[in-house]
């Protein structure tokens, strides 16, 4: 059977599944894996493409999980959602129960699956990663065995099911636990980089979620503060002109024009830079939590993203700047810095530590090695642990180290995946075989 070819949003990986297939029922997906196992062919549940790293290649069975999506059930704030469910299609599911998702990243056109099983985050040092909030889950193993894992069943998988790099098994369904609805209040504003980086601890003490934005080759931030308020406060939504202007036209629009006019003319990247910081991130408005903290992103990028002592930020900051102007690099895309509670998952990158995040772009028909490599050298001199979506070059050698419970998360993949049908080059790197 042939099947149409697979790439990622990025463009920084594609395969040609020998099949595709779309359960309707976990029986199916159970018959899916038992048949591949016995033909010796690998087995991959497809998100939304998303992640930068080959996490998602699929070379034998790609499961298109489509048709599991929505809610399966309610038990007061815990919803369990299929497995294929994508988070911008929950808040028309959640808000009618007075429920939300307690924090959220940059972007809601992924699967909460692929979400969590990547470590993806948003920003908030009380707040950890989407996957600190799954309390259960429905898993195929490489057996095709149908485990239900939650605090009663299987409880001790659950730390490594929750955030499994798609290495244990195919997901289902995956209970969440939500929050009530909540709105919040935005202020976007352009600061001196030096008053950020000094005030960095307070201003992730003093904010509910605080993150900022630097474009290289100047001296500003972008600060994004968001305050939770009560699902009945006051709201001042951005007008749909406005949010057209802002989003669309000046972060997409005006952002693509200016990095194709940078790439014929690297010259002008401080300038449009300095622009660029003065004409978007001056606003402040409020509306719905869904409709703050995610937004459109058009023009395609690659991205590298690693997390470190939140200690560590201003310093880290400070050497990727000096990095930037000591190699004379032209970077049109800013960095981007946010924040994580610790937590107790795993294989999560704020695993055990209060969390910073840094994250580097370039422009998708850019080469991003000689910048992101230079840049994951200082990363793993300040103990740096990569996105597992986000490119990298790390290996199963030198992550263990970083990482308490390596060898506990690669016995629960022994007893789940004896067979490795779950795995692919990815993750025989950053895993090991
Ligand atoms: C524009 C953009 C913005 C982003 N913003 C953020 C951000 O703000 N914060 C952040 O942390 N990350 C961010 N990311 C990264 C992104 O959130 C992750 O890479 C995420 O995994 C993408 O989800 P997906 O549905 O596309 O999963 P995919 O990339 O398709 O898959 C990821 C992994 O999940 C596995 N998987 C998917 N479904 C299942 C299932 N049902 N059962 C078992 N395994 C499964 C896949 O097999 C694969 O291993 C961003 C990426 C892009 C392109």
């Amino acid at each position: 059977m042939t099947t149409t070819p697979w790439h990622n949003w990025g463009h920084t990986e594609s395969a040609q599944p020998t099949e595709r297939i779309r359960p309707t029922s976990t029986d199916e997906v159970a018959a899916i894996v038992r048949s591949a196992r016995d033909r010796g062919l690998r087995v991959k549940a497809a998100g939304t493409g998303h992640s930068f790293t080959g996490i998602a290649v699929a070379t034998g069975v790609q499961v298109d999980m489509s048709a599991l999506t929505g809610v399966v059930a309610v038990d007061g704030t815990r919803v369990t959602l299929g497995g294929g469910s994508v988070l911008h299609d929950l808040p028309p599911l959640l808000d009618p129960l007075g429920l939300a998702l307690q924090n959220m990243g940059d972007i809601d056109v992924q699967t909460m699956t692929g979400a969590t099983s990547t470590g993806t985050h948003g920003t908030g040092a009380q707040f950890g990663g989407l996957a600190t909030r799954v309390v259960g889950a429905t898993i195929v193993t490489g057996t095709g065995e149908i485990l239900a894992v939650n605090e009663t069943d299987n409880a001790e998988l659950l730390p490594a099911v929750a955030l499994g790099l798609g290495a244990l098994g195919v997901l289902t369904n995956v209970t969440v636990d939500c929050v009530p609805s909540f709105n919040l209040s935005c202020v976007e504003a352009p600061e001196p980089l030096e008053t950020v980086l000094n005030e960095w601890e307070q201003r992730i003490a003093d904010a509910d979620h605080f993150e900022f934005y630097w474009f290289p080759h100047t001296e500003s931030a972008l600060t994004i503060t968001n305050t939770r308020l009560t699902a009945d406060a006051a709201t001042s939504p951005l007008s749909p002109m406005k949010r057209w202007f802002d989003e669309s036209l000046m972060a997409n629009t005006f952002f693509a024009r200016t990095t194709a006019l940078q790439r014929r003319f690297p010259g002008m990247t401080p300038h449009i830079n300095r622009i660029s910081t003065r004409l978007t991130g001056d606003r402040s408005f409020s509306d719905r939590s869904y409709r703050v903290f995610a937004t459109e992103r058009r023009v395609r990028f690659r991205e590298m993203e690693y997390a470190i002592p939140q200690d560590q930020v201003p310093a880290v900051l400070r050497e990727i700047k000096a990095l930037i102007e000591r190699k004379g690099w032209t970077v049109s895309f800013p960095v981007e810095v946010r924040a994580a509670a610790r937590d107790d998952l795993w294989m999560s990158t704020a695993t055990g530590r209060a969390t910073g995040y840094i994250a580097v772009h370039r422009y998708f028909r850019e080469d991003p090695t000689e910048y992101f490599g230079a840049v994951e050298t200082i990363m793993k001199a300040h103990e740096g642990r990569p996105h597992w979506g986000k490119m990298n070059t790390r290996t199963a050698a030198d992550l263990a180290p970083a990482y308490p419970k390596f060898g506990d998360f690669l016995t629960v993949r022994d007893r789940l995946d004896p067979d490795r049908v779950f795995t692919n080059d990815y993750l025989d790197r950053v895993l090991g075989k």
